[in-house]
């Protein structure tokens, strides 16, 4: 056993104000330790999120990994997270209390922080329950009638759907992960101000000077729904979007709808029906000889048929399904208020397009400078450190409501990702090229990855185009796991702000 473990003085201490950073490196998921001083000298921890794709693999065992990163959270802490914030329900953000809970069980956790989204019992969490399931369920359906057809797709469809999600999630229950925690948890969540709202201003227990802003997710089903800020062209309800009509349609429910017959493009009258078409009907000669209804009489071709055809779309619910977890991220803003002027942490997690659009308009009262309030526009301009959304996605970092808000010249990002794994296992372009080229004009390249930790004790080397002292200010604050073998062994990286 390790000397550190076995006398419970934690490796890692806090820095004498603000906040060190260790960004561990699962390979491809996130998992942060939070170190701050309390008023007394002690340290406080805080963890954000513990998880690893469930299909990673990069040479060491992932679920090796996972237990090294947990029995090293446990020597830092001296086996003692004073919070555990769990973003959402990801595999990649969460399944370090699955391959490392027997480490787990023996760190005490004092608090648990989870978004609204995960009250059961909150009303707008029941519709937005609703809606993934009937997502879900048509999804399924998909699936079921493309198989015959295109096992290709079909198989590539349920690919889609085990992206991310633990099969629990899938069937819209709750995580043994997350089971796990609320019940080690000594605070149990029981009412709605047991979860974490946005507009909630928290503190660390018994630390000074550090204020934590909740930002998201936002309590706006419109919002959560939103992946992508450009393809939002339509007024919600005067239209269906095409996702929600191609649900409708699947699971036969379009006629409850008023919006769908809205949405046909010809009336009722004019149809003909796959099962028409085939038999009865008195244009069925007509599609008998061109579209191969009965091939074995030597009817015409069957690739004319494009009755399957409409099933296409089926490929964008699966990732919409996907991204309905991305949005329920619970986002943090922590402000060091002994710094002057004040800094700014972000963990975005994998919050998308509407996510980030409600943050600039949130109002804190009596939280700025003379008991005025404060915006999460202003907060968004204090910030010199981003824990950067989604794996560096290309939808997980809005522009102008977002990076450009994001003023503050020593602005630092750090991005939990493997470009290669992402690439060739999974077809991502993790980080995406147009956000890191932003990120790096933005940064100065001073940009942290777990893919990129530095071996041995040799720091990232400086740019052309970096001012020295500036870059050197910038490494004195990082430090890394010297002890890897070799590349993409190192355990972690961290900053301190
Ligand atoms: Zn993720």
């Amino acid at each position: 056993m390790n000397p550190k473990v076995k006398d419970n003085q934690p490796a890692l201490p806090p820095p004498e104000s603000g906040v060190t950073v260790r960004m561990y490196n699962p390979g491809f998921g996130d998992c942060f330790l939070l170190a701050f001083r309390a008023e007394d000298g002690s340290p406080r921890y805080m963890l954000i999120d513990c998880g690893v794709h469930h299909q990673y693999h990069n040479g060491e065992d992932r679920q090796e990994r996972m237990k090294r990163i947990a029995a090293d959270i446990a020597a830092a802490t001296g086996k003692h997270l004073h919070i555990v914030a769990v973003t959402h329900e990801h595999t990649d953000h969460l399944y370090g209390f699955k391959y490392a809970r027997e480490i787990f069980d023996d760190i005490q956790i004092d608090d648990l922080w989870l978004a609204w989204t995960e009250n059961g019992a909150d009303p707008v969490t029941k519709q937005l329950k609703q809606l993934y399931g009937r997502s879900v369920a048509a999804l399924n359906h998909a699936i079921a009638r493309i198989s015959p057809m295109n096992r290709a797709l079909a198989a590539k469809l349920q690919g889609v759907l085990d992206f991310e999600m633990p099969s629990a999630e899938l069937k819209g229950e709750e995580t043994a992960e997350l089971k796990y925690l609320r019940g080690k948890c000594p605070h149990k969540l029981q009412d709605s101000d047991d979860y974490r709202h946005p507009g909630e201003v928290l503190a660390i227990p018994g630390v000074k000077g550090v204020k934590v802003y909740v930002f998201g997710p936002p309590r706006n089903i419109g919002l959560i729904k939103k992946m992508n800020e450009k393809t939002e062209l339509y007024p919600e309800l005067a239209a269906l979007d095409e996702l929600e009509a191609f649900t409708m349609a699947l699971m036969d429910i379009s006629e409850e709808d008023k919006r769908f017959a809205q949405s046909r493009p010809f009336a009722r009258f004019f149809e003909i029906t796959r099962e028409q078409a085939g038999s009865n009907h008195p244009f069925s000669g007509f599609f008998r000889q061109y579209y191969g209804f009965k091939k074995d009489t030597g009817h015409g071709p069957e690739w004319r048929r494009i009755d399957a055809d409409w099933l296409a779309p089926a490929e964008q619910l699966a990732l919409k399904i996907n991204s309905y977890t991305n949005n329920t991220s619970l986002v943090i803003a922590i402000e060091i208020t002994t710094a002057r002027p004040h800094k700014v942490l972000l963990f975005a997690a994998d919050a998308q397009a509407g996510n980030w659009l409600s943050w600039p308009e949130l109002e804190f009262p009596g939280e700025g400078p003379e008991g005025k309030s404060i915006t999460g526009a202003e907060l968004l301009q204090r910030t010199v450190f981003y824990k950067v959304g989604h794996h560096g996605s290309h939808n997980a970092t809005l522009k102008s409501k977002g990076l450009e808000m994001m003023s503050n010249i020593g602005l630092v990002a750090m991005i939990p990702v493997d470009e290669k794994w992402a690439k060739e296992a999974q077809g991502w372009e993790h980080p995406a090229k147009n956000l890191l080229d932003c990120l790096e004009k933005k940064t100065g390249r001073r940009i942290i990855r777990t893919d990129e930790i530095p071996l041995g004790n040799k720091p990232p080397a400086k740019p052309n185009e970096a001012d020295a002292d500036d870059w050197r200010s910038f490494t004195e604050r990082l430090d890394w796991d010297r002890s890897a073998a070799g590349a993409g062994q190192s355990l972690w990286i961290q900053y301190t702000v």
